[in-house]
């Protein structure tokens, strides 16, 4: 069961073969559907659960580069002799980032999942991947006996005992890694490529192989190739995996709650991992790339840092307020959701002196009036917080224009972010937030159980000052011991975080605008369909959040929440009460694991449910 978490892809090579197609680009860059083929690779390999693409590159490495910056969980290494080595001085290159067991794959492969998928099953430790005759007029042959590799060749009659087909991709084990780098010092040829140095270790060392014989795969190394993977290849990946989607997942639960929210599979198959020590330095490392990339998701970098608790997101609010505000100062809490209110409750449980700015639940902050409010009362007040996206009633308070004015009072801000933090764009830096709390279950689509605070370090460092009104939930203490320790303080949620970890990858993945267009395309979708329906809507248009939508319920004797809740619910559809405001409504959000094909259904259904119920809008 033992996951691979690392990958290695070979891209250093000139690919001369293609020079004429490909022109100023690196084979891993040409596009088969608009989708350059290392994307595609990419993206099965961080499906698959790899957390750490290493790429080796040499001819025209800028390109991968950039995958670098734009993918945390990608590092190139350059091999600076690709033009004169073979591939193993490249695969050799890759070991001062390589510290496991690894799936090593070629830049020009386009594959089906399922190559990753029965490698990661595979419980041999070394696995070369095989596949039945593809025809490709490229095939290298692999000889085979009692079970392990003996050698390859393009030529067939060098092969005693057929294998298969190499395909490109393999499993290997650290311990078989080190001895290949040792054959190819001993060999020390130049041109010496990482298919032959298996053979030849592969008289002392056991290396399996895995053969699919209908695996579809193809190899980009010519005009006819592409031509190839473009027409066939491709078309029957894209059918086989679609089918796949539907008859795995026939009972996929569609969340329209307000969080947690829906997952996808990668992020449920991440929670299952070796047992392991938090303590351990391995651990500490995983929370430590977690910090990083929370922050990074806001646009953070350098200047604010991220603290995490075994909570659910009200604790972290919970420890915001209770860490940062000093003895003699008070904080000014905007309430127009029950959201708001929360912070108010969690003040007076521990007798923060706060001031309340009370808006009618539902209804947008009124600047002037709350402008005044600040202005009254400036000399008590160090802090202003309030909700970004209030999920009671899916209203959008306009974080540029609070933290503008509390700049101009200079106050610091807490912002509840919590149902928009990777779901919305926000910038800490430009928007000058100073602490923006969040949860693992919401839009950044892990499980439920850690709690964010994104804390500008400034501010967090001089928190350390005050007197300590908590103890488990202390942000500065939190912050101190990770800092000092590399460690969570208390037991951390160990498999959460793992599985935060996938959800992190796959948000960089579809990348901070990809994520925001496909809730706004669910949000349209969603409230299209209700309008047409004849649904109406507690807050005006031009104030949702479009993550969450509050629905006035029917004035219908017909209408029961609870049975409309059962009839979707017993076809896969959550939804969910309303919550204050002045007229009684139900709420549906579209975060989480869902796009406008599930809302799509998901209207069909409820329109049905009308129809049967005989209710009329
Ligand atoms: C979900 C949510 C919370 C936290 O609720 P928990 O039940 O503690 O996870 C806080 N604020 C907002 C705006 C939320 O949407």
């Amino acid at each position: 069961m033992s996951t691979i978490h690392q990958a290695v892809i070979l891209a250093a090579g000139v690919g001369s073969r293609l020079q004429d197609v490909v022109d100023d680009r690196p084979k891993g860059f040409l596009e088969i559907c608009g989708e350059p083929i290392i994307e595609a690779s990419i993206a099965k390999l961080v499906r698959a659960g790899i957390s750490h693409i290493i790429i080796v590159t040499g001819h025209l490495h800028q390109f991968y580069d950039s995958l670098a910056s734009k993918y945390p969980f990608v590092s190139t290494v350059k091999n600076h002799a690709y033009a004169t080595t073979g591939s193993m001085a490249s695969l050799k290159i890759a070991s001062s980032l390589l510290n496991s067991d690894f799936l090593l794959l070629e830049s020009d492969l386009v594959y089906e999942n399922q190559a990753l998928s029965e490698l990661q099953r595979s419980t041999q430790k070394n696995v070369i991947l095989l596949s039945g005759p593809t025809d490709s007029g490229d095939e290298v042959y692999v000889g085979v006996k009692d079970k392990r590799i003996v050698n390859m060749s393009k030529d067939i009659k060098e092969i005693e005992v057929k294998g298969g087909e190499l395909v490109g991709i393999s499993k290997i084990c650290i311990d078989l890694y080190m001895k290949m780098v040792a054959q190819c010092e001993r060999v020390d040829a130049e041109q010496y490529q990482y298919e032959d140095c298996l053979t030849d270790v592969s008289d002392t060392t056991e290396i399996g192989f895995h053969y699919l014989e209908n695996l579809i795969w193809g190899e980009i190394d010519d005009r006819n190739h592409l031509e190839r993977v473009t027409e066939t290849v491709y078309p029957l990946i894209r059918e086989k995996e679609r089918r796949e989607m539907i008859e795995k997942n026939p009972q996929r639960k569609i969340l329209l709650n307000p969080g947690p929210a829906t997952t996808t599979d990668s992020v449920k198959a991440a929670l299952v991992v070796e047992d392991i020590c938090p303590r351990e330095q391995e651990f500490g490392a995983l929370v430590e790339g977690i910090r990083q990339d929370l922050v990074r998701i806001v646009h953070g970098e350098g200047e604010y840092e991220c603290v995490l608790f075994t909570s659910s997101g009200t604790g972290a609010v919970e420890a915001c307020l209770s860490s940062v505000v000093a003895d003699d100062k008070s904080v000014l809490i905007i309430n127009n959701g029950a959201y708001g209110a929360r912070m108010l409750q969690i003040c007076s449980c521990f007798d923060i002196p706060c001031i309340e700015y009370k808006v009618e639940w539902g209804e947008p902050i009124n600047f002037p009036e709350l402008e005044s409010m600040l202005a009254d009362h400036q000399e008590d007040l160090s802090h202003i917080a309030f909700v970004h996206h209030e999920t009671t009633v899916g209203l959008l308070n306009s974080i540029d224009k609070v933290c503008d004015l509390a700049g101009r009072y200079h106050l610091e801000t807490i912002v509840d972010a919590m149902s928009s933090f990777a779901g919305i764009p926000i910038d800490v830096k430009k928007q000058q937030v100073h602490y923006l709390v969040s949860s693992s279950n919401k839009c950044i689509q892990g499980m439920a159980g850690i709690g964010i605070v994104i804390c500008k370090r400034d501010s967090l460092e001089r928190s350390k000052e005050l007197r300590k009104r908590n103890f488990y939930f202390n942000l500065y203490e939190n912050y101190r011991f990770f800092n000092e320790r590399k460690e969570m303080q208390f037991t951390p949620p160990v498999q959460l975080l793992y599985a935060l970890r996938q959800a992190i990858n796959e948000y960089f993945l579809e990348t901070e605008k990809g994520r925001a267009d496909r809730y706004e395309k669910s949000y349209t979708v969603l409230i299209g369909g209700l309008e047409k329906l004849g649904f109406e809507f507690l807050v005006d248009k031009e104030h949702h959040a479009k993550i969450l939508t509050a629905i006035v319920e029917p004035h219908d004797s017909h209408y029961s929440f609870t049975a409309m809740h059962d009839y979707l619910y017993e076809r896969g559809f959550t939804i969910y009460p309303g919550k204050g405001g002045q007229r009684d409504t139900f709420r549906l959000a579209n975060m989480g694991a869902i796009d406008s094909n599930d809302i799509e259904q998901f209207l069909q259904c409820l329109e049905q449910y009308l129809l049967d119920s005989g209710i009329t809008l």
